[in-house]
């Protein structure tokens, strides 16, 4: 079988066991890789039971088909465990180089259960691993981590290392990854997962080639779409993910203080245009990547100096600026370096700090109960404490880390009406009142309110993609096709991440569904046409939902926050409408053939082949 190496290895830290298992070549066509395969092993090894923090908890990390093949921003891997944050569904997608470095050790993927007695610590290499003693590195945050473990292996290896929050099972916790560029698999607690099983790094490298089916063929189809890829993505690229933040503020898609207002003139001030002209110090690339949207920054006065490290992306700016009304740029690229020492997700951490202010604003929480910390809108120093004492676990911070949800049924109160999250997970930096298919998918996607989950507002702005239905951008307030159109971009997002590709790989069209069909039959010889490429997606979205269902999740979980569907935010040119999300779940079900309850027919899981799992 040519694109994979057909090889997971599987490691029980409880029994110290290790073995390399041999994939099924008909369940990777089924699954296709990545997330898809994650899902399936997910389900059927794991069960209702299976706490997330327990040693029966698994956590995988797997490569797809594209890495490391040269593909156009392909050098991404997909992560998957129950969720110690939402109880459900966890996944993160990261980018960086372990990928890539995984499969060219000779496999497709880890995946790892048990606990071990003592912190330890995973060096892959060469189709094998070992498990080694990290008890030097215990309680030091990842970058220490990522030093230390580097010369304990190989300085070009990258390590996939877990900070303090991730070793103290914070709920918020993430898996830094450290190589020639710093990533963050951050989303859904998965560092916790880690820390549970006193698992401090899995460390990568591998030089080995990659089987595939038509090179040269390959080789030239992403040579000829490459100048194309740099001519549309030059903006993007030059000015980082958050180079839109002027034009999001005004078309009202930013967040700003805790989802309240319309319009914020500190926008600017915060934007990627302003990091390019102000600290910027270069940019940075996932392997495989031409588009190399990573930030570097340097900071060399003033409170937060010296910096000199990786810089903030969209989805931090936002959630640390926009929701908490911070408009220091340096601040929140300190906040943002801290989350990445302690492993913290820098978007739940700003929705959970912004949440917390508001809680200060109304007097549920105090002075006492931050430590003095004056805990109000903008000010900056403040999250920058609070991210320690999230860090730390020290004070207000222990609860604080473990989400907004959890923190708000503790407060008690009123706070569940201000804390804003979808199945415990606080939104990405896009405002479903904007766009209604983020609004459909923030409260239909498997781990919460996630914007990766569609990837769906540039197709409400200006992105079409013919080949699967779209052909032509779509009005983001029409009811009408709304279920179809998010379903559809649902299933893509998730056949992306089983290939795995990044979500600019569509930045300006570089990237198209042909694109991804013509390359994944150059690699594997699978002959596979567009309607079954979504297929897979489809058949992996409704893997992740039965994953769900199994746990309880139905159409009463479906939802979102009360402030996305009462409050209408005002400000000059503003335009945003209240999601109808009553009718647009009944449209989506139908669309999907599930039920009324949201749960998928038995018809459908055969149509799926998935009614034998
Ligand atoms: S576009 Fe950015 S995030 Fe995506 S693979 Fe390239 S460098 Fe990584």
């Amino acid at each position: 079988m040519v694109g994979y190496h057909r090889k997971l290895l599987r490691v029980n830290l409880t029994n110290r066991r290790i073995e390399v298992q041999d994939l099924d070549e008909a369940m990777i066509r089924k699954y296709v890789g990545g997330v898809g395969i994650e899902a399936k092993i997910l389900y059927e090894e794991t069960d209702a039971e299976t706490h997330p923090l327990s040693p029966n908890n698994i956590l995988m990390a797997m490569t797809g088909p594209f890495t490391g093949t040269g593909v156009p921003t392909s050098g991404r891997h997909h992560l998957v465990a129950r969720s110690p944050l939402t109880g459900l569904f966890g996944e993160s997608n990261v980018g960086g180089s372990w990928a890539v470095h995984c499969k060219r050790a000779g496999l497709d993927g880890v995946l790892v259960v048990g606990k071990s007695e003592s912190p330890i610590y995973l060096w892959v290499h060469d189709g094998k691993a070992e498990i080694r003693d990290a008890k030097p590195i215990w309680g030091r945050d990842a970058f220490e981590s990522a030093e230390w473990l580097k010369k304990e292996t190989l300085k070009e290896a990258t390590a996939a290392v877990i900070g303090p929050a991730g070793e103290r099972m914070a709920g918020i916790a993430t898996i830094p990854h450290i190589g020639h560029i710093v990533r963050a698999a951050a989303r859904t607690g998965l560092g916790a997962v880690m820390g549970s099983k006193n698992l401090k790094a899995m460390v990568v490298y591998g030089n080995d080639s990659i089987p595939i089916a038509k090179p040269d063929s390959l080789k030239a189809s992403i040579k000829n779409v490459t100048p194309h890829i740099l001519g549309v993505t030059e903006a993007f690229g030059k000015y980082g993910t958050s180079g839109g933040i002027e034009n999001y503020e005004k078309i009202g898609n930013f967040p700003i203080r805790n989802w309240r207002d319309g319009r914020w003139a500190g926008a600017k001030k915060i934007s990627g245009i302003t990091m390019h002209d102000t600290i910027l110090s270069g940019r940075k690339a996932c392997l495989n990547c031409p588009i190399a949207c990573g930030r570097h920054i340097k900071v060399t006065e003033g409170p937060y100096a010296p910096m000199d490290c990786e810089g903030p992306e969209y989805e931090t700016i936002g959630t640390l600026g926009g929701l908490c009304l911070v408009d220091d740029l340096v601040a929140i690229a300190k906040a943002n370096n801290l989350c990445n020492r302690y492993g913290l997700d820098t978007i739940s951490a700003g929705g959970i700090i912004a949440f917390a202010m508001e809680a200060y604003e109304k007097g549920i929480i105090t002075r006492k109960d931050t430590d003095g910390i004056e805990l109000v809108w903008g000010n900056a120093d403040a999250v920058v404490k609070m991210v320690h004492k999230m860090g730390k676990g020290e004070g207000i911070g222990k609860l604080m880390a473990e989400g907004s949800k959890k923190m708000a049924e503790a407060l008690g109160k009123n706070a569940i009406e201000f804390a804003i999250h979808v199945k415990g997970l606080e939104p990405s930096a896009h405002d479903p009142r904007r766009f209604f298919s983020q609004a459909l998918s923030y409260a239909t996607a498997a781990r919460g309110a996630c914007h990766n989950a569609s990837w769906s507002h540039p197709y409400e702005l200006a992105l079409s993609m013919p080949e699967i239905g779209i052909p032509e951008p779509q009005d983001p307030y029409q009811i009408e096709g709304k279920a179809e159109f998010t379903a559809k971009m649902q299933d893509l997002m998730c056949v992306m991440d089983a290939l795995i590709l990044c979500r600019f790989s569509q930045v300006g069209k570089a990237v198209t569904v042909t694109n991804h069909v013509d390359w994944l039959n150059l690699i594997t010889d699978w002959g596979i046409d567009i309607p079954g490429y979504m297929l897979a997606g489809e058949r992996i979205f409704n893997l992740k939902r039965m994953y769900n269902v199994r746990l309880g999740i139905s159409r009463k979980d479906d939802f979102l926050p009360p402030r996305f569907l009462t409050l209408l935010r005002t400000g000059e040119d503003l335009t945003n409408q209240l999601p109808p999300l009553g009718r647009l779940l009944s449209d989506y079900y139908a669309y999907r053939g599930w039920g009324e309850d949201g749960m998928p027919t038995p018809e459908k899981l055969k149509e799926l082949e998935l009614d034998r799992l």
